[in-house]
């Protein structure tokens, strides 16, 4: 079956071109530009923008949580400890109802370490089941010396992980200081694994201190921003210079500062896709460190990026609990994309920063791109979100490897 977008405004995943049609033949995208092919299904574009399927690079997820990401447009979630390895998600394998995935299984942090804290009392609160519970928010495996983190790291691989995730977190700004952390042999030794198996290897980092730490180790990613103190010449230095990517995930730095979703979620757009648990979620917050500056967190976010640093759209969203709140899936992408602008990437380098910046630093060759033989993630909205950035809330269709989403607004 083909089906032929015409007259549509094109972003390709780097800019916006000049052609106005896209062919999608089977899973695939088989033309950009060109004649329409006989005997194809036309849909007019006109007055919509035509985007490559929105890549969230910091996840906890499940099906529900994937199937709600692919509603806001969200055809990959890259998850950042969790259960959808390789071998995780064979399970999924045919299915076009719910985002793809990607993830580290568990991550690596010290027995008693992040995100332990998190996870206070006895059993799963109301309206959480204790299989989500196990599955998402269950404690990693706890690592004490360097030769059980090369073991880890190896187990980590032999189920199928695509990179690995190392927790250095010592607590400041989520309400635990003085919460352990591996120490800095089990850092290096965990990211020499994750090369020495081709993996990237990439780092939870709150601080300063600990961003530090995890780019001195030769990490490939930050999974956040710091948030402890304003940005300095060196530290972005130092940042720049390790060629990392950092994913600020600057939704939830504004939960942690005690900001709650709540702006987003009165907006239509938003409210009519997600379920009264998510709602419920997107008016939390994790309330941790009022002291922060979520201004002081852009800047560093623009600093990092105008010194030529990746940034990637993540959100770190994960289960329904108020309490990990001020998130949820596929919406807060949305949100992380109008924090991006209002921190001062243009509306493009943020649309960048969810399609073909990630799909390139995660080596997802087939996505991220509106490019003859991409696979056909696609994400249609009303308007121009190259110049109004909301306007990818204005969410018209959605294509999951050349497959239609029902419309559900
Ligand atoms: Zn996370």
């Amino acid at each position: 079956m083909i089906t032929t977008i015409i007259n549509a405004r094109i972003f390709d995943g780097e800019q916006l071109i000049q052609d106005q049609t896209v062919v999608i033949d089977g899973d695939q995208i088989s033309a950009v530009g060109g004649p329409v092919p006989a005997g194809s299904t036309i849909i007019d574009a006109r007055g919509a923008t035509l985007l490559p399927g929105l890549i969230d690079a910091h996840v906890h997820t499940s099906v529900d949580g994937l199937r709600a990401a692919l509603t806001f447009g969200v055809t990959t979630e890259l998850e950042m400890q969790g259960s959808w390895t390789s071998a995780g998600r064979e399970q999924l394998a045919g299915r076009d109802d719910i985002a793809d995935v990607r993830s580290s299984g568990l991550a690596i942090t010290a027995p008693d370490g992040h995100p332990h804290e998190l996870f206070p009392g006895d059993g799963p609160p109301p309206g959480v089941s204790a299989e989500d519970i196990e599955r998402h928010a269950h404690e990693p495996q706890a690592v004490s010396t360097p030769p059980e983190a090369v073991a880890f790291v190896d187990r980590q691989v032999a189920n199928g992980a695509d990179y690995i995730k190392i927790m250095i977190e010592e607590g400041t700004v989520l309400g635990a200081p003085g919460l352990p952390m591996p120490s800095q042999d089990i850092i290096v030794a965990a990211v020499e694994a994750a090369h020495r198996h081709g993996k990237m290897a990439i780092a939870h980092v709150l601080t300063a201190s600990t961003s530090l730490q995890a780019v001195d180790a030769g990490m490939n990613g930050l999974a956040h921003v710091f948030m402890d103190v304003p940005h300095t010449p060196e530290i972005v230095a130092a940042i720049v210079a390790s060629g990392v990517f950092v994913t600020p995930c600057l939704c939830l730095n504004s939960s942690i500062i005690g900001n709650t979703g709540a702006e987003l979620a009165a907006d239509p757009r938003v409210s009519s896709r997600l379920s009264p648990e998510w709602m419920g979620t997107l008016c939390g917050s994790f309330a941790k460190y009022p002291q922060g500056n979520l201004d002081e967190v852009m800047a560093t976010v623009l600093a990092l990026h105008r010194a030529g640093v990746d940034i990637l759209v993540g959100t770190d969203v994960s289960v329904p609990l108020p309490f990990l709140g001020g998130l949820a899936h596929g919406a807060s992408v949305h949100h992380e994309l109008q924090l991006l602008v209002k921190a001062g990437l243009t509306p493009v380098e943020a649309l960048r920063a969810a399609t073909s910046v990630p799909a390139r630093r995660f080596g997802l060759t087939d996505r991220g791109r509106i490019i003859a033989g991409a696979r056909a993630d696609l994400l249609l909205v009303e308007g121009d979100p190259t110049t109004t950035i909301s306007d990818t809330l204005s969410i018209r269709d959605v294509w999951r490897r050349g497959v239609r989403l029902a419309s559900r607004s």
